[in-house]
């Protein structure tokens, strides 16, 4: 499996506008974050989660080239207002509809912001095509099974993804824009290799989990790796970095991780 973190800033991007705090002003490639959005690779199958307003500079910068499917987490503006883009991988399928996994609210606010892009084909050469579908709590896909739940965040249900790959059993789960992780959402991502979750930044925030929140939902699952995500300027990946404690990391846009079968370790006998 192949995880790639095209964005991994907060609704208003890093550097912000009109800011001059030392973050927004820093030289370190890793504290310049694009709106939050990732793309799997399970067992060959494109998996792109969320459309982020970047998300064509996001594709460029990081070679994608195909889509299978698109799961949108909700529809704030900062996950959703990228989609018109995936109109290219429309053409690329041959100009067929992309499957739209979501949830209710998500469905709608697709309906809303692209009623030109609702029906089995693009209305013309080159528009998008989406067909909204509600995710389910088990998706089964030949190369692997995408198993979803919904997280709190204010007044809307996001929902928090746990990939597992078929030919190498990895699991890896995605959490971001949640206020809280329920004790059956922790079970549901044990046993993942490596785990993502909303870390905003320290200070506490009514909508989404802030560091000590984040890295103690991290250490109750026990990945061996956490990564935080949906960062705002608030946090220097070097200088906070460093504080956080063993196995959690910031993530950063263009992090790929490569995720395969441990090796000398039959599949079994496996324990995380
Ligand atoms: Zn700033
Ligand atoms: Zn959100
Ligand atoms: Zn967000």
């Amino acid at each position: 499996m192949e995880v790639i973190f095209l964005g991994t800033g907060t609704s208003q991007g890093v550097p912000m506008i009109a800011c001059d705090c030392a973050v927004c002003r820093s030289a370190d490639p890793r504290d310049r974050r694009t709106r939050t959005s990732i793309h799997v690779v399970m067992g060959g199958r494109h998996v792109q989660v969320d459309a982020a307003q970047e998300f064509r500079l996001q594709c460029l910068a990081n070679g994608i080239d195909r889509i299978d499917e698109f799961i949108l987490t909700h529809g704030h503006a900062d996950h959703i207002a990228g989609m018109d883009d995936l109109r290219r991988f429309c053409d690329l399928r041959g100009g067929t509809a992309l499957p739209v996994w979501t949830t209710e609210e998500g469905s709608a606010r697709v309906r809303e912001m692209f009623p030109y892009a609702m029906g089995e084909k693009p209305q013309h050469k080159g528009y998008p095509a989406f067909q909204p579908r509600l995710l389910p709590e088990l998706l089964e896909l030949p190369e692997g099974t995408i198993r979803s739940t919904r997280l709190h965040h204010g007044s809307v249900e996001v929902l928090g993804l746990v990939f597992e790959e078929r030919r190498s059993g990895v699991k890896f789960t995605y959490f971001t824009d949640c206020k809280s992780v329920s004790p059956a959402q922790r079970e549901l991502a044990r046993g993942s290799r490596v785990v993502v979750l909303d870390g905003l930044r320290p200070e506490p925030h009514p909508t989404h989990m802030c560091l000590p929140e984040a890295i103690a939902v991290a250490q109750d699952i026990g990945a061996p790796r956490t990564f935080l995500t949906h960062l705002t300027h608030a946090i220097s990946h070097a200088g906070d970095g460093a504080q956080l404690p063993r196995g959690v990391a910031f993530a950063h846009d263009g992090l790929r991780l490569k995720l395969g079968r441990q090796r000398g370790l039959p599949r079994k006998s496996r324990c995380a």
